[in-house]
């Protein structure tokens, strides 16, 4: 019941400005991995963030299992969705609030286990201050890739039924890209994905593909209708 619609979405962020999205209209079906690809600029990054109301539609509507987002109270909403984003945002505080960000409850073994699991141990765990120094830490003092790092250990711990990625892996460095995607393949299973997706090995493996292009929905479906097309 947590899949994702569209619905004839308008968005601009200027009044006076041009429209960035135009009557745009898909589903994200519910435990599947929808990809949107689109050429830069098409309008991508602004339509995740409409899911957990970072920008509001202007025209149309973002439902959210079958419920307009506008209608779901904010901590309701965030519950239900994780976003993995390039321009991470972290909320004021420490790095083990927004580790917790959602599971008040996690115990200091649950935060240590997926820290580990989105390489985010090292810069938790492996300074002279020690764990829960660190863990007491701000985390705006975190560099680009640790505060990416935490925000995949952050929904690994909160484990949401909807999972928002964008340019999750921007800022890993080679050695740990790979394991950093391990870990988010893990968590895209059997939830409702929407992936701005940049590789082909992504989309080739996503269960529906959405091409965006100049903020207008081009064409849609899985991979193999749309290469029997070209
Ligand atoms: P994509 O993710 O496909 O590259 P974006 O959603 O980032 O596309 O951008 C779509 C359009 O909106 C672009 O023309 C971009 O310049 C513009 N845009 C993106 N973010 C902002 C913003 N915060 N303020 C004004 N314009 C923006
Ligand atoms: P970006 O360049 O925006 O990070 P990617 O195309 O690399 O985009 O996709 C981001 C990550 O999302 C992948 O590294 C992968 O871990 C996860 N992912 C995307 N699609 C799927 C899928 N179909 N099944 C499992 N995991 C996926």
């Amino acid at each position: 019941h947590d899949g994702i619609s569209f619905r004839e979405v308008d968005f601009r962020y200027d009044s006076a400005g041009k429209d960035v999205l135009h009557r745009v209209t898909f589903d994200a079906p519910a435990g599947k991995v929808t990809a949107l690809v689109g050429p830069s600029g098409a309008g991508k990054s602004t339509l995740v963030k409409l899911v957990p109301r970072l920008w509001e539609a202007h025209g149309g509507t973002v439902e959210l299992g079958g419920v307009d987002v506008r209608k779901l109270p904010l901590d309701t909403l965030l519950s239900r969705v994780s976003m993995v984003f390039q321009d991470v945002f972290l909320f004021h505080g420490s790095v083990r609030d927004n580790l917790r960000l959602g599971r008040a409850e996690a115990t200091d073994a649950e935060l240590e286990a997926a820290c580990r699991a989105a390489r985010a141990h090292d810069f938790i765990l492996g300074l002279p201050q020690g764990y829960d120094t660190m863990l007491g830490e701000r985390g705006a003092r975190l560099s680009g890739g640790e505060k990416q790092r935490l925000s995949i250990a952050r929904a690994l711990l909160k484990a949401a039924p909807v999972l928002l990625l964008d340019e999750a892996t921007a800022f890993a460095d080679p050695e740990n890209e790979a394991r950093i995607q391990e870990a988010l393949s893990e968590l895209c299973e059997g939830r409702t994905v929407v992936v701005v997706a940049h590789r082909l090995s992504t989309i080739a493996t996503a269960d529906h593909i959405v091409v965006l292009d100049g903020g207008r929905v081009q064409d849609q479906g899985p991979h193999e209708v749309l290469l029997s097309r070209c």
